[in-house]
């Protein structure tokens, strides 16, 4: 089996802990950088302006000997973790906050626009510093003139330090973050992965036939509902195989058993067991023999062509018209076994909308069994009542009744009860699965109400016809 869905989701989790590990080290980095920059040099400008507009008032007329200047300069210098100086016009330290100070140092061609149009710089400052600092100046004016230059500096490295500390932050809480979404792998390999690995071996079983295989997933997510409609489909899929399975055994059996007869009388006409003035007798059998088997061969190709999702030819008819034509067809056989057809209609005409022929066929088979498991001299009701939308057809006999634990069976093809196989040695067993196939393929429903030794009553359904 393959784990590719698995490896997927951990190599798209690395993925994901790469690209975000790289975007601390590049993107975050050099944004935190550039942010550290800005912010540190507004802070040292506004620091050198101040001290520029303080020291304009010490400086003005004087060339040097700023002592009065030192202390202040080496406060803000202690604050901003730097160092200042104040610089005259030629570029020559006045005054400087760091020990030992550097007031012999002059700036070779110090430019006092060193800055350019930006408010800092980042250099060695004309060659005084061995590593890179950055650098503000502001200029110390007054009457007009410009007495010198108050210059503050921040070793760069300060900056990188500060940086590296804020990545660390970065790094850990990503970290402990990238930790965390492994919940999430957790979950999906619980709550999909391994439901999934079980679906596929289920799915598995299923296409080698093991249709018994039970898939043992019981949550109340999506998952279990694939579970649940895979164990359904499993399960019709193994009632269909072992229904297949006694439909064949069933077609079988009622095939051979009058081909078997059949044979016998044959060959026993044919070797003289059968004397020629018997002959007759025994072919009539033969000749019912073979209408049953033609009665069987039709009533399957009817139960398969109403299997096909039936077509319905329907149409406007009066039902009462069909069943007095259908009842009318049973003439012979009522008056043979003495049993009267008793007729109630609900109304003189009941147009219903139907398949006329599938119903006369259901007419049919409700009226022959009907009149096949009553008892001589006996009266059979059909009947019609209306309600609502719907026309309910009742055929009531007082025969030989269904036993209870048969009645659900008698849909079933093939079907007879022990009551009437003794009665009826020429029934298929397919009638009434073929009357529910009809009346299911009408959306309507049939219905069975049946007493063993007192008669049953069938009714089912049919729909109004509605524009009269
Ligand atoms: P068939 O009548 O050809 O045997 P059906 O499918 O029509 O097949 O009926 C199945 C079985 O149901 C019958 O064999 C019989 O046992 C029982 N049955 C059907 N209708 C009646 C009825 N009116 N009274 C008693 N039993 C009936």
């Amino acid at each position: 089996m393959t784990h590719s869905l698995y490896y997927k989701f951990i190599i798209g989790y690395l993925v994901f802990g790469l690209l975000g590990f790289i975007t601390i080290a590049t993107i975050s980095s050099d944004m935190t950088y550039d942010f550290l920059l800005e912010t540190k040099s507004d802070a040292l400008y506004d620091e050198a302006n101040m001290l520029a507009s303080d020291f304009s008032q010490l400086y003005r007329g004087r060339n040097s000997n700023l002592n009065e200047a030192a202390p202040r300069l080496k406060a803000a210098a202690t604050y901003l973790q730097g160092e200042a100086w104040i610089v005259d016009t030629t570029g020559h330290i006045v005054a400087d906050s760091s020990v030992p100070a550097k007031t012999d140092v002059t700036l070779s061609d110090f430019d006092p626009t060193f800055m350019g149009n930006r408010s800092y710089t980042i250099g060695n400052c004309f060659g005084v510093f061995p590593y890179e600092v950055l650098s503000v100046s502001a200029p110390i004016t007054g009457n007009y003139n410009t007495y010198g230059y108050v210059l503050v500096h921040l070793p760069i490295s300060a900056i990188q330090q500060i940086k590296d500390n804020i990545l660390n932050i970065l790094y850990i809480s990503s970290g402990i973050i990238f930790g965390l979404s492994l919940i999430i792998l957790l979950v999906f390999t619980v709550t999909v992965y391994f439901p999934l690995k079980k679906i596929t071996i289920a799915a598995n079983q299923y296409a080698e036939g093991n249709l018994k295989h039970k898939l043992q997933l019981k949550t109340h997510d999506e998952m279990g509902y694939l579970a649940a409609t895979l164990n359904y489909m499993s399960d019709e899929l193994d009632k269909m195989e072992e229904y297949q399975k006694t439909f064949i055994a069933n077609v079988s059996h009622d095939f051979r058993s009058p081909l078997t007869s059949i044979k016998g009388y044959l060959e026993a006409i044919l070797d003289g067991t059968i004397p020629p003035e018997m002959q007759e007798k025994y072919l009539t059998r033969v000749i019912s023999e073979t209408d049953r088997l033609n009665k069987l061969t039709q009533g399957l190709l009817t139960l398969n062509s109403l299997d096909s999702k039936g077509y319905l030819s329907r149409s406007n008819f009066d039902i009462n018209r069909v069943i007095k034509d259908t009842a009318a067809s049973f003439e012979g056989t009522c008056d043979s076994k003495n049993i009267v057809l008793d007729l109630t209609f609900a109304e003189n005409i009941t147009m219903v909308y139907a398949d006329l022929g599938k119903i006369q066929q259901v007419l049919y088979n409700l009226i022959d069994n009907a009149i096949k498991f009553s008892h001589p001299d006996s009266t059979i009701f059909i009947q019609t009542t209306l309600r609502f939308e719907k026309v309910y057809v009742s055929v009531k006999d007082t025969g030989i009744g269904i036993p209870k634990d048969s009645i659900k069976k008698i849909w079933e093809r093939f079907y007879k009860t022990d009551l009437s196989r003794g009665k009826d040695k020429k029934g298929t067993g397919l009638g009434l699965s073929i009357v529910k196939e009809i009346i299911q393929n009408h959306g309507e429903t049939i219905d069975v109400i049946s007493t063993s030794g007192v008669g049953s009553e069938f009714i089912f359904s049919l729909p109004r016809a509605m524009n009269l």
